[in-house]
């Protein structure tokens, strides 16, 4: 596979970055990952906005323009041949000499931009939309600005083995009593005609898939209500489901040991799912 790392279009195993780099040493680092359909990028503008965003909420240096990101990413699904599957971009705040909690100057200390891809084929007919996903609940334990799309993957790394040592498929993570979102998407349920998600905050990632899924809702001839809500209260509902940019509308069946409806995925999610690839695919550049 080739891999870009700071200007340079390399094989997979000439790739490296420094062991002062401060992503590698301090987490100090954010990153996207965009869904490739047919070869298309599914969403671009979108994912290039919020990494201008965590950039800038982390006092980091604008990264390369929107177009010069387009240019890679579409460099790399070209010489690697991916049809379906993703690219994964990290930019971090660079490799001083040594290692500080004071951040570098952005001057002498240049960001590390990371860029490679991974094929997935079929990555939009995945079986688990079939058959849906377990939840378990754990306590939310990241850390307050969950809005800028770091790198600190620990926790949700763990939620994910916690889920994986009970059988089941992921988790949903919760804070005060209300669902956050999933180890690495976001969360909804469906009541009635309704879909219920948690507001926008700094409490959970502005995903990207949240955002179309939602603007389809119409399409789908639902509504959307954006609160607070407890796992009671999913576990009482029609429907679940989660979005990602990988896992793009993906049902829940099970929360908690508890089965929704008939323990089987839904119409409603299903139908979302459809309408989002179906939707996704047309604009994907
Ligand atoms: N929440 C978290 C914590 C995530 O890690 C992700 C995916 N990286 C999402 C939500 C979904 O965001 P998107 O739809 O932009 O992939």
């Amino acid at each position: 596979r080739t891999v870009y790392v700071n200007g340079e279009y390399l094989p997979e195993t000439e790739a490296k970055v420094s062991i002062f780099d401060r992503a590698f040493l301090m987490a100090d680092g954010v990153y996207e990952v965009t869904s490739v359909l047919d070869g298309k990028l599914v969403d671009f503008d979108g994912h290039a906005t919020r990494l201008a965003r965590s950039l800038s909420e982390l006092d980091m240096p604008e990264g390369p323009s929107r177009d010069e990101l387009l240019e890679i990413h579409r460099e790399l699904v070209r010489i690697n041949e991916v049809t379906d599957g993703l690219v994964y971009l990290q930019i971090t705040r660079g490799a001083p000499g040594d290692r500080d909690f004071v951040f570098p100057d952005p001057a002498t200390t240049p960001p590390t931009v990371v860029l490679f891809t991974q094929s997935k084929p079929g990555l939009a007919d995945d079986p688990k939309a079939k058959v849906g996903l377990s939840i378990v609940s754990v306590d939310d334990l990241r850390w307050s600005r969950r809005d800028i799309k770091t790198v600190q993957l620990l926790y949700p790394s763990m939620g994910k083995m916690i889920a994986k040592a009970q059988g089941k498929d992921d988790v949903w993570m919760v804070e005060d009593g209300h669902v956050t979102e999933g180890s690495s998407n976001n969360a909804y349920f469906i009541k009635g005609n309704t879909i219920v998600t948690r507001p926008l905050s700094n409490d959970i990632l502005h995903g990207i898939t949240r955002a179309a899924v939602l603007r389809f809702a119409e399409e789908a001839q639902m509504a959307v209500e954006e609160r607070l809500f407890t796992i009671a209260e999913a576990q009482e509902a029609d429907e679940a489901f989660i979005t990602s940019a990988s896992a793009f509308v993906m049902p829940v069946v099970e929360i908690d040991g508890v089965a929704l409806g008939d323990g089987k995925p839904g119409p409603k999610a299903a139908r979302l799912r459809e309408i989002y690839l179906d939707e996704s695919r047309k604009v994907a550049i």
